[in-house]
């Protein structure tokens, strides 16, 4: 993804929602993408999908061009590129069965034929481990969890390459989310499927990220390892995003949460985004745009790491 760029336009102002964001995501790579609620980071999921226009920027898979398409062509990318919500339940037709739901991918996408979908669909349930048994249920029938993997499994019917798993485990039970987490991770290995997971929770992203982007108003301001990431933040809003995780301890928190508001992307400040949160912030940081610059296994756009 190359100077990748969503705006909208409202009656009286331009949303600057993605606002030239650039990365790479390797062949059976989990990049996360994490940042406060209006960072933009689903907008992007979305417009790689086609369901929000791009303002300018390439976003390329293999090397061919996947925005700028008309909708044909954006048809044959369609398949490799399969969207996971974090609603299962509004995401799956309420009068399909599971049967039904699964076979209209297969079929659709040439997976599969009248003579051998039923087959084709009972080995997709056992990829995502329930039983071929349940078919012939309705979504209300199953539990939180079991349509999350009915949604992957959907998700798989097609051969995809790169799955956008947009907040998927947020409304499930904290024991779901991890048997959701490690299906992804099973399936990965079997599959070497990249995954581009969108999420807010920093739990989530060091169990399952291979590197992490940390997006702020917009732009991404640091992109990392997990590890490296975890362990010694080179960005200021990464370093205040860690330490706003909760901890259990018998001490009293001498943590300080972070101040303020997320910027509205239809103004956003001067020079660094960050910078009237940033604690550390100097004469320079209202005047001037940092850029990204290179830190140990990574990206981090602040001043401090020029
Ligand atoms: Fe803070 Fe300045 Fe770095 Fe921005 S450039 S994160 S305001 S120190």
């Amino acid at each position: 993804m190359r100077d990748l760029r969503v705006h909208f336009r409202t009656e009286s102002t331009l949303v600057r929602a993605v606002d030239g964001v650039d990365f790479e995501l390797r062949a059976g790579e989990t990049l996360a993408l994490v940042g406060e609620s209006g960072c933009g980071k689903s907008t992007l999921a979305r417009a790689l999908v086609g369901l929000n226009p791009v303002t300018s920027g390439t976003a390329e898979l293999d090397g061919r061009p996947i925005t700028g398409l008309s909708r044909a062509g954006l048809r044959p990318f369609r398949r490799e590129l399969q969207l996971v919500f974090q609603d299962p339940y509004s995401s799956l037709n309420p009068r399909f069965t599971i049967a039904q739901t699964l076979a209209e991918p297969l079929l659709l996408h040439g997976k599969a034929t009248r003579a051998n979908v039923d087959s084709k669909v009972c080995a997709l349930l056992s990829q995502v481990g329930l039983d071929s048994e349940l078919r012939a249920r309705y979504p209300h029938e199953f539990s939180g969890g079991q349509r999350q993997r009915i949604s992957i499994a959907r998700a798989l019917a097609v051969e995809p390459r790169l799955l956008l798993c947009d907040e998927v485990t947020s409304a499930l039970d904290v024991s779901i989310q991890a048997q959701i987490l490690d299906l992804l991770k099973s399936i990965q290995q079997r599959l070497g499927l990249s995954y581009l997971f969108i999420t807010h929770d920093l739990g989530v992203v060091r169990y399952i990220a291979h590197r992490v982007a940390v997006m702020y108003v917009g732009q991404i301001v640091e992109l990392r390892e997990t590890e490296r990431l975890f362990e010694s933040p080179a960005h200021p809003y990464t370093q205040a995003l860690l330490r706003s995780i909760p901890r259990v301890s018998a001490e009293p928190s001498t943590r300080k949460p972070l101040a303020g508001e997320v910027p509205s992307p239809a103004s956003p400040p001067s020079g660094c985004r960050f910078h009237p949160r940033c604690p550390s912030a100097f004469d320079r940081c209202p005047k001037e745009q940092p850029t990204l610059y290179p830190v140990e296994s990574g990206v981090s756009r602040c001043f401090l790491n020029e």
